[in-house]
């Protein structure tokens, strides 16, 4: 049940979650012909940063816009990832994408579904001369991990009243771990899901957002 005496606000990774699938990882593999595949392990294993992760992974690869623009052509939202959006949007619920992604196709992928009013905070890319750079314009909290730390994006945004707010949490991967100590409640999958998991910590596991918005009815967050 909702705590009545809270507000409800969420917060969606992006890749893998509110997407079907993990579309910046796509790029990068797709562009750099699998050869980023080896720095992924890496990070996973929590021997680089993403921040050094991503920055290597820019360097394999040498696009132009349009030929992204091109590639993102074969993705798409999550199912239920757009009904979900109308209906918290309706209901007042304040809903925020936190990303370890770039805006390039974060922005163009919302744009294509008309959500670009959705507001997201994620790392900043340009390319230039077949070059992609990536600005990570987030301070961190001191967290070395992430480029763009969910945890410290959750801090910023509701830290200084966070005893009014029921912070609801959906992700799907590793750079979602500094979320979770922020979240009351967790839909997880993927690799999150294995997180949580692994480490006791409780988690709804979810396919799809028709699942979650379902599930939220259900539990009364949301009416109607
Ligand atoms: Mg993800």
């Amino acid at each position: 049940m909702p705590d009545n005496n809270k507000k409800t606000i969420i917060f969606s990774d992006f890749d893998g979650s509110f997407s079907e699938k993990d579309i910046g990882h796509r790029i990068f593999r797709y562009f750099s012909n699998g050869e980023i595949l080896p720095l992924v392990e890496q990070w996973k294993r929590g021997e680089i940063s993403s921040r050094e992760c991503l920055r290597r992974e820019a360097a394999m690869i040498h696009p132009t816009y349009d030929e992204i623009y091109e590639f993102l052509l074969d993705f798409r939202l999550a199912d239920g990832a757009v009904e979900f959006y109308r209906t918290i949007k309706s209901l007042g619920i304040p809903f925020y994408i936190v990303s370890d992604g770039t805006d390039i196709y974060i922005d163009y992928i919302l744009r294509k579904y008309d959500l670009g009013e959705i507001k997201y905070f994620c790392n900043i890319g340009k390319i230039e001369n077949r070059t992609l750079s990536l600005d990570f314009i987030y301070d961190n909290d001191g967290c070395q991990r992430c480029g763009c730390c969910k945890g410290a994006r959750i801090n910023d945004l509701v830290g200084s009243s966070r005893s009014e707010w029921e912070i609801i949490f959906i992700g799907d991967g590793l750079s979602d771990i500094c979320a979770v100590p922020h979240a009351d409640i967790i839909y997880a999958r993927g690799d999150l899901l294995e997180y949580c998991r692994e480490h006791a910590i409780n988690a709804k596991e979810y396919n799809d957002f028709n699942d979650i918005l379902t599930d939220l009815k259900k539990s009364g967050h949301i009416t109607g």
